[in-house]
């Protein structure tokens, strides 16, 4: 599932592509990719609304429009991008477009879908969706002081507590492996077990983790792409996701896998001791 530094290099990448621009009608080719409202009335909603700016909060891109706001969450294979007018239908692609919505001027930005778990939101009313989201791990008013303080409040195990959007938005199960590992903390570690220096150390490994994937514009380990449908490059820096079986780069001792919270979880035995 894109995380993070994936869904903020799509909203970078559309943004040039779609702010100040005109939506004039929307067809829907599978309606349970609209979370809200049903397909005639977000059609007729969305018609005539310009896009004032394009953002991201946790893993939702949000396009700001006149009156509404446009929220998608890509989920596990969802693609967000710009379809121009001139363009040929032949992109294997398109048997998995699920929402089109036209512009003005006859291009198209293309929701497509393989698994069909991604969401379309059309509301006024922000906060009905993003309410409940913990803070941005790469905002500046996030605070090691603040991350600390959350920490306490948990007993939950590391990587399960990562995973949580209401404790911190944004990471999923690649960053949240490779915070933990640039940490040298066990995922299996009680959140409120951290001493300070600890706490620091996977406050920073967060924000560097997920820094450096964004200036590699994300991870294509499977379905996720850019705006203009390349890969990213982060897949090729990661230090533990998906590396079981192969030396750790720090120590050398085989990078083990297990399963937290239902989820692959990627570790050095060594550098990550138990706890
Ligand atoms: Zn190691």
């Amino acid at each position: 599932m894109p995380e993070l530094p994936e869904v903020e290099t799509v909203v970078r990448g559309l943004r040039p592509l779609v702010q100040g621009r005109t939506f004039q009608s929307a067809q829907v080719h599978w309606p349970r990719s609209l979370h809200s409202p049903a397909p005639q009335d977000f059609a007729v909603r969305l018609a005539g609304q310009q896009v004032r700016a394009v953002q991201r909060r946790a893993k939702y891109i949000i396009l700001s429009l006149d009156d509404d706001y446009l929220l998608v969450h890509l989920k596990m294979t969802g693609r967000l991008y710009v379809w121009p007018s001139a363009s040929s239908d032949e992109d294997a692609d398109e048997r998995w477009v699920r929402v089109r919505l036209r512009f003005t001027d006859g291009d198209e930005l293309r929701f497509s879908d393989a698994r069909k778990f991604g969401k379309l939101y059309l509301t006024a009313d922000l906060a009905s969706v993003l309410g409940k989201l913990g803070p941005e791990p790469l905002e500046d008013d996030f605070q090691p002081r603040d991350f600390i303080a959350r920490l306490r409040g948990h007993q939950r195990a590391l990587k399960a507590l990562l995973l949580d959007q209401t404790f911190i938005a944004g990471v999923g199960n690649i960053y949240a492996d490779e915070a933990l590992f640039r940490a040298g903390l066990h995922p299996l570690r009680p959140a409120h077990s951290l001493d300070n220096d600890e706490a620091v150390r996977l406050y920073q490994a967060i924000r560097q983790a997920m820094g450096q994937a964004i200036d590699q514009m994300g991870s294509s380990v499977n379905w996720y792409r850019q705006a203009d449908g390349t890969r990213g490059e982060a897949q090729h820096s990661l230090l533990a996701y998906g590396r079981n079986g192969q030396p750790c780069l720090v120590c050398g001792t085989t990078i083990a896998k297990m399963r937290v919270v239902q989820r692959g979880t990627h570790f050095c035995p060594n550098c990550q001791p138990a706890p």
